[in-house]
C-alpha cells in the first residue's frame, strides 16, 4: 500500500505513466500527474482517480527544461510537504537511421529522455535524502540494452538511463533512496500505435510470450518496486518485456 506517499510521475497524462498514476493512486498515494501539452488527458486522468476515491493534481512541465524542473520539484514539495516517489516515465521518439538523423532530433530525445530525468532526480533527491527514505523509478526500455536501428538517439537515452539509475543508486543508497530503472519491451500506448503492421508482426515474432504488454503490466512492476516489499532492491534494470531480454 502507498498511503500517505507523494507520488511525482512525469509524463502521466498519457499511456504508462497515465496507468501508473492510476496504480498508485488506487494504492492510496496522492499522485502529481505532471504533462507537458496535453492538459485534457492529464485533466482526464485526475478525474478517473477521483472518481474511484484517489487524490492527484496536475501539474505542466517539460521535463527537459533545467529550471522548470527546479520550479516545479519546489513548487509540489511547497505544496504536500514531500516526496516519497519519483516515477521520470517522460519519453518521446524521433526515429530516423543514423546517417540521416538530423542533429535536433538526437538533442531533442536525449533532452526529453535522459536529460529530463537528470533534471528531476537533481531536484527531488535533495529532498528525499532529507527525509532519509524515498524511492525512484526511471523508465527505461528493451532498446536501451539491445539497440535498435532506427532508434540511435532513443537507444543512446534509454541506455543512458541505466547509467543514471545505478549512479544515482550508488550515491542515495545511504540514505535509504532506492533508484531503479524498468525496462519495458513493446507496450500497447500512443507510441507504438503508429507502427505499421508489417512491423508489429515482426516485433511480435521477437517477444516469447507473444504478444504486446499492457500499460498496467508496467504499472504493477512500478508500484512493486514503490512498495515497502521493493525496499531492498535498488540499481536494478526490472524488464518487463514478455522475455525479449534475457
Ligand atoms: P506515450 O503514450 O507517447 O506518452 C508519453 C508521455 O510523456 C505523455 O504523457 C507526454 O505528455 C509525456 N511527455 C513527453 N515529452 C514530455 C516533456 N518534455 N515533459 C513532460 N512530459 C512529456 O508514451 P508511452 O508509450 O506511455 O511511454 C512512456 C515511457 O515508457 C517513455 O519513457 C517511453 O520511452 C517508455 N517506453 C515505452 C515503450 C512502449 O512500447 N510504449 C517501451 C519501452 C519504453 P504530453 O502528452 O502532455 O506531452
Amino acid at each position: 500500500m502507498l498511503e500517505e506517499k507523494v507520488a511525482v510521475v512525469t509524463g502521466a497524462s498519457r499511456g504508462i505513466g497515465r496507468a501508473i498514476a492510476q496504480k498508485f493512486a488506487s494504492l492510496g498515494a496522492f499522485v502529481v500527474i505532471n504533462y507537458n501539452g496535453s492538459k485534457e488527458r492529464a485533466e482526464e486522468v485526475k478525474r478517473e482517480i477521483e472518481a474511484e476515491g484517489g487524490k492527484g493534481a496536475i501539474y505542466q512541465c517539460d521535463v527537459s527544461d533545467y529550471g522548470k524542473c527546479e520550479t516545479f520539484i519546489k513548487d509540489v514539495v511547497n505544496e504536500y510537504g514531500r516526496i516519497d516517489i519519483l516515477v521520470n516515465n517522460a519519453g518521446v521518439t524521433q526515429d530516423g537511421l543514423l546517417m540521416k538523423m538530423t542533429e535536433e532530433a538526437f538533442d531533442q530525445v536525449i533532452a526529453t529522455n535522459l536529460k529530463g530525468a537528470f533534471n528531476t532526480v537533481r531536484f527531488a533527491s535533495r529532498q528525499m535524502v532529507k527525509q532519509r527514505s524515498g524511492r525512484i523509478i526511471n523508465m527505461s526500455s528493451v532498446v536501451g540494452v539491445t539497440g535498435n536501428a532506427g532508434q540511435a538517439n532513443y537507444a543512446a537515452s534509454k541506455a543512458g538511463i541505466i547509467g543514471l539509475t545505478k549512479a544515482a543508486a550508488r550515491e542515495l543508497a545511504s540514505r535509504k533512496v532506492t533508484v531503479n530503472a524498468i525496462a519495458p519491451g513493446f507496450i500497447e500506448t500512443d507510441m507504438t500505435s503508429v507502427l505499421s503492421e508489417k512491423v508489429r508482426e515482426a516485433s511480435v515474432a521477437q517477444i516469447p510470450l507473444g504478444s504486446f504488454g499492457k500499460p498496467e503490466q508496467v504499472a504493477a512492476a512500478a508500484a512493486f518496486l514503490a512498495s515497502e516489499d521493493g525496499g531492498y532492491i535498488t540499481g536494478q534494470v526490472l524488464h518487463v518485456d514478455g522475455g525479449m531480454v534475457m
